[in-house]
């Protein structure tokens, strides 16, 4: 059975922030989907994440396998903060994956943004966060819920665009009729426990509703960090030039980073710094994210 994707995003600047360093892609010509957190000083954040994922975007369409295609996003990110003093020591997470029509999926994955399966009423987390916390649980030095507390939370172990090479985690995945997928920045799981993001995937059978309720509860409980959010339905079509053609259709303008309407909140960028412009600018390892 030939297999296509629903897919509803959303991405916010929370209550706390003032502009939104996230972002994310949603290409159905290609089939590629990702979501980006980036870091950084001034306006380094989100020049990161953006130019992460437009370069990611570039090289997926030109034929480059997913993990190339980071390698090349990473590349990019990089010899910008090289290239500019004000960005200098930016950077980002990227959660991509790649999905054919028979759902085959790829992902690449580089820091604490996060993939999530939910099949057969469970939701399982499929990426690794690359940070402090996590290599504390793994040493057994630190449980779940309490890493979950841990005001180091937010301390990442590897990013894209802070090293001219990067390490890149692959995961691959075969979907079904009826999987439903989540990629989203650490703003949501910060907020919203996996038990609530799972009720509420379970309960909201629309994806675009989905995705802005998960959106939702992180803001209502708190919202301190910027919150992008990707739901993907997996879907069986039948095997018919109809269908094929409906697919194709209802993915035409969706080929574009951040166009959800939430995005156009983000304040232009003229009128100030944030107030935690002090921190040092360059964030490497453990770089605690803004
Ligand atoms: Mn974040």
């Amino acid at each position: 059975m030939r297999l296509h994707l629903q897919v509803g995003a959303a991405t916010d600047i929370g209550q706390v922030r003032d502009h939104n360093e996230d972002g994310y892609l949603v290409d159905h010509d290609v089939g590629l989907i990702a979501v980006a957190d980036g870091m950084g000083g001034h306006r380094g954040g989100e020049v990161a994440s953006a130019t992460a994922l437009e370069a990611l975007r570039v090289a997926f369409v030109a034929g480059a396998p997913i993990d190339e295609a980071v390698d090349v996003a990473n590349d990019a990110v990089h010899e910008q903060s090289i290239a500019d003093p004000n960005l200098r020591g930016m950077g980002t997470t990227l959660t991509a994956g790649s999905f054919d029509d028979e759902g085959h999926l790829v992902l690449g994955h580089v820091g604490d943004s996060r993939a999530y399966l939910a099949r057969d009423g469970e939701l399982e987390r499929v990426t690794t966060d690359h940070s402090l916390v996590e290599e504390l649980i793994q040493a057994g030095e630190l449980t779940p819920d309490e890493a979950e507390r841990d005001p180091r939370r937010s301390m990442i172990t590897r990013a894209l665009g802070l090293e001219p090479s990067v390490v890149v985690d692959i995961i691959e995945l075969d979907l079904r009729d009826g999987d439903r997928l989540l990629l989203c920045s650490d703003g949501l799981t910060t907020m919203v426990g996996e038990d609530d993001i799972a009720s509420l995937l379970a309960e909201e059978p629309d994806a675009a509703t989905a995705a802005d309720r998960l959106v939702d509860a992180a803001n209502a409980a708190g919202g301190v960090d910027n919150i992008t959010v990707v739901v993907i339905d997996v879907v069986g079509d039948a095997a018919s030039p109809e269908s094929e053609s409906e697919s194709e259709s209802e993915s035409e303008s969706e080929s574009e980073s951040e166009s959800d309407e939430r995005a156009a909140e983000r304040p232009d960028g003229v009128a100030h710094e944030p107030a935690d412009d002090a921190e040092p600018r360059t964030r490497r390892w453990f770089g605690l994210r803004r």
